[in-house]
């Protein structure tokens, strides 16, 4: 077996035994291991990290899973980010999941996930600054 690089640029290798490695934790994502047996064998090393680094890179992965439901369903109009705000500040309380769903032809799963970040409210009035409605509707509900 050559190590001949298949995919061009990056090299992983495995935290445990330094071979070519081709699974992430599936966690974080962060480290690379050759096999699940690897895996569990580095875990107990890579656990309190992976716990820390799982909290930081919760926000960037659901950050991604926002803005690729945002770019699929094309959200980030005026029209479509107007209408949602008004859905968000016309009755906090009885906004569902399944309301987004249904109003903008969303799989479920995905208006669950939209829905959620919008209660973080993270980053979200900077992302959507332009659309001040958008971002002042995510703000009143993160609060
Ligand atoms: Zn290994
Ligand atoms: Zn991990």
């Amino acid at each position: 077996m050559s190590p001949t690089a298949t995919n061009s640029g990056t090299k992983k290798t495995c935290q445990v035994c330094e071979k070519a490695a081709s699974k992430t934790c599936s966690r974080c994502h962060l480290v690379w291991y050759c096999s699940e047996i690897c895996q569990k064998k580095g875990w107990k090393v890579h656990k309190s990290l992976c716990n820390s680094e799982y909290q930081t890179h919760q926000y960037e992965l659901h950050k991604k899973a926002f803005d690729t439901i945002i770019e699929k369903y094309n959200l980030k109009t005026a029209e479509k980010s107007t209408e949602i705000s008004e859905i968000l500040t016309n009755g906090t309380e009885s906004v569902s999941a399944e309301v987004f769903a249904e109003k903008f032809s969303m799989d479920i799963k995905d208006a669950v996930v939209f829905l959620e970040w919008i209660k973080v409210g993270i980053d979200f009035k900077v992302t959507t600054s332009k659309n001040a409605g958008f971002g002042a509707a995510a703000a009143a509900l993160a609060k």
